[in-house]
């Protein structure tokens, strides 16, 4: 019998910015689809957004107050006030009735238009009310002052948006202000998600180890939170046990997903056999194993258009690497123009950290404000079983493959968690 072929393409061991790159370039943004504005908050444009109104759409006031005619008031102060006749109130909403003309206010709500022959407003900070008839400007002003004008935000025309922008509050905001009620975005991919290892229980108690042997799944809940925080539907497929034709059966239904993502049986035991399995799949390396702590197993395929993401199963390496590789893929799928989104901050570094290989560190780390700067300093123990210190931290701190360590008072990169 031949031996099997090995793939000579295949990459192990490739350093974090090549696998990264690997990744990007495999993960290819799916269809688009029209959604109602209310489904479309993080998620992302597929169309480009061009204001079809201005933006105010008339000349308004900017205050509560009185439109003027500026040259009535132009020397008004507290104690020369000047007095005009108050002859109509606009409230928002409403038309104006009727125009000023020299000598006389009218009483106008913020955002309400103004009326003809108004070329300025006068906070109602700025005045007395003597009468429901009279108002003493004891303020001057200038041609303009407190008018919000027709189009000063936005110009029929202007792109507003542009396609592949992850949509946030404000361009929600935006949107409605243009009267949009619903938008063309890009699909989710659905991500299907399994855990495996024979010492596994799941939430649903699935997985029959010893009572006292056995280990709860913490990365099925959390892998789900991260990618449910992302828009994305998650299969959840539970736990398999370290069975080769279980883990296949398993994996052969998780490929009705965009994406497959498990958990363990990625290493070098007997009894890893997610990589034969996704193998069987039909996925194709697109490289095995990363140069970077926690998070070394690492091994990513794709299968056609769909991604196959075997993490590694100890949590810490399983969320750093979701965070690190899944996540961009994701975003990129979901059409993101920018699929990194990291927030990166200078720190510095309270107590020294040594480092003793040539991979790429994930420091869990505690950032902190500190008199307009920020501090930094470990979360605890780095042992890539230890959830709580991961739970802690709210950075990680990037140690470059070269480093041999980094001093205490060393200005590092912290990426925001
Ligand atoms: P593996 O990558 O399968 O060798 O697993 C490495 C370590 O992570 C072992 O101690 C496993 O028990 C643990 N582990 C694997 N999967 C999970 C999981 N879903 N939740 C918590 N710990 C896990
Ligand atoms: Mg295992």
């Amino acid at each position: 019998m031949l031996a099997k072929p090995v793939m000579p393409q295949v990459r192990e061991h490739v350093l974090f910015e090549e696998a990264l790159e690997r990744v990007l370039d495999a993960a290819m943004p799916l269809g688009a689809i029209e959604r109602p504005l209310c489904d479309a908050p993080g998620r992302v444009l597929a169309e480009e957004i061009i204001a079809a109104e201005p933006s105010p759409f008339f000349d308004q006031s900017a205050v509560d107050g009185y439109a003027v005619q500026a040259e009535d008031v132009s020397v008004a102060s507290t104690d020369h006030s000047v007095t005009l006749t108050v002859i109509d109130e606009v409230m928002a909403g409403a038309v104006p009735a009727r125009a000023l003309t020299p000598g006389t206010a009218v009483r106008v709500m913020t955002g309400a238009p103004l009326p003809p022959g108004a070329n300025a407003m006068i906070p109602v900070e700025q005045t007395r009310e003597p009468n429901a008839w009279a108002v003493e400007v004891c303020a001057p002003a200038q041609a303009g002052d407190f008018i919000r004008r027709m189009g000063e935000d936005v110009q029929p025309g202007m792109i507003l948006i542009s396609t592949g922008t992850r949509l946030s509050p404000a361009h929600i905001g935006l949107l409605a202000a243009q009267g949009r009620s619903s938008v063309r975005l890009f699909r989710q991919p659905a991500v299907a998600l399994l855990s495996t290892g024979n010492e596994l229980v799941g939430e649903a108690g699935d997985g029959h180890p010893g009572p006292t042997t056995r280990i709860r799944d913490a990365n099925g809940p959390m892998l789900a939170a991260l990618i449910a925080g992302l828009g994305c539907p998650v299969i959840n497929l539970g736990v398999a046990v370290d069975d080769a034709s279980a883990i296949r059966a398993k994996l052969r239904a998780a490929f009705s997903a965009d994406v497959v993502v498990t958990t363990g049986g990625v290493s070098a035991g007997r009894h890893d056999h997610v990589i034969a399995a996704a193998e069987a799949c039909g996925v194709e390396w697109l490289f095995r194993k990363v140069r970077i702590k926690p998070g070394m197993p690492l091994v990513v395929g794709r299968r056609g258009r769909q991604l196959f993401f075997g993490l590694p199963g100890n949590p810490v390496s399983a969320l750093v690497t979701c965070i690190q590789f899944v996540r961009p893929a994701l975003l990129k799928m979901m059409g993101a123009q920018n699929p990194l989104e990291r927030v990166v901050v200078p720190a510095v570094l309270e107590h020294a950290i040594a480092k003793g290989d040539r991979k790429r560190h994930f420091h869990r780390v505690i950032v902190e404000r500190r008199r307009g700067g920020y501090i930094v300093r470990s979360s605890g123990g780095q042992g890539s079983h230890m959830v709580a210190s991961l739970a802690r931290a709210n950075g990680l701190m990037v140690i470059p493959e070269e480093s041999g360590g980094v001093e205490a008072g060393q200005l590092v990169d912290v990426e925001l968690l």
